[in-house]
């Protein structure tokens, strides 16, 4: 019997994306390989950090400050190898996330400004599965993030002063796909540029330098991820629920 799959497969290239993540090196784990494939196809990208990470790193020497401002130069030379060149920090203090207000506001801001036709966003549930998805930032950056999406981005009575007194007009994002939630239902084969996914991360250096076989931890993921999504053996994926949200 075939195996039931509620989303075909691979949606191909948006014309633009916003990916909002929680720390400085969470794109690089999760979705920077299907950020490269849709560059390579035309899409115009913008990343959005919420926190600069100041409580990350193995070295308890450095300042915190040090230690955000060490992230943020990171995290914009680890996108440009992937090939983003804007990216934007709000500045939020790393591990004392909520879905505030304040934060739901300045993820509408960011919408409002990219008007992308994708969004990829923490997923806002928890993934049991892997330790690394149980950190609360990304739950709480996924929950800010999705009601920034739906509805209030859409909505010009929420954050009203984001029309009146900066002039940004409502904005419905079509598609949205959430990363490291429990319930995936597409696979992007990254298979082709995991080397340089792989490179993008061990530049996050406060981040990754610990790992001893980073390259094999990441392959045995992805590949799990591949067999997930039926793809053939020896394939890489990256894995993502989509949320149809108009
Ligand atoms: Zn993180």
């Amino acid at each position: 019997m075939e195996e039931f799959r509620a989303e075909p497969p691979d949606r191909g290239a948006p014309e633009s994306l916003l990916v909002v993540a929680a720390h400085p090196d969470d794109i690089e784990f999760c979705v920077s390989g299907t950020v490269m494939r849709w560059i390579a196809d035309g899409t115009r990208v913008t990343y959005c950090i919420v926190t600069d990470g100041d409580a990350g790193g193995y070295d308890e020497r450095l300042p915190r400050q040090a230690m955000a401002d060490l992230r943020r130069a990171e995290q914009v030379h680890s996108a440009k190898l992937s090939g983003v060149h804007d990216v934007r920090f709000l500045g939020y203090r790393d591990s004392f996330v909520e879905p505030t207000a304040e934060l739901r506001r300045d993820l509408c801001r960011v919408i409002r400004q990219v008007r992308p036709r994708r969004a990829i966003i923490p997923s806002p549930e928890i993934n049991w599965k892997r330790v690394a998805d149980l950190h609360p930032d990304h739950r709480a950056v996924g929950d800010a993030a999705l009601r920034a999406v739906y509805p209030e981005a859409r909505n010009p009575f929420a954050h009203p002063e984001l029309l009146r007194s900066e002039g940004l007009d409502p904005w419905i994002v079509p598609e949205l796909w959430l990363m490291t939630g429990p319930t995936p239902n597409q696979y992007v084969d990254v298979t082709t540029v995991f080397e340089r996914k792989v490179e993008a991360l061990r530049i996050h250096t406060s981040q990754t330098a610990h790992f001893e076989d980073l390259a094999g931890l990441l392959r045995d993921w992805l590949a799990e991820h591949a067999d997930a999504g039926g793809l053939p053996p020896g394939r890489l994926a990256e894995a993502f629920q989509i949320v149809k949200t108009e």
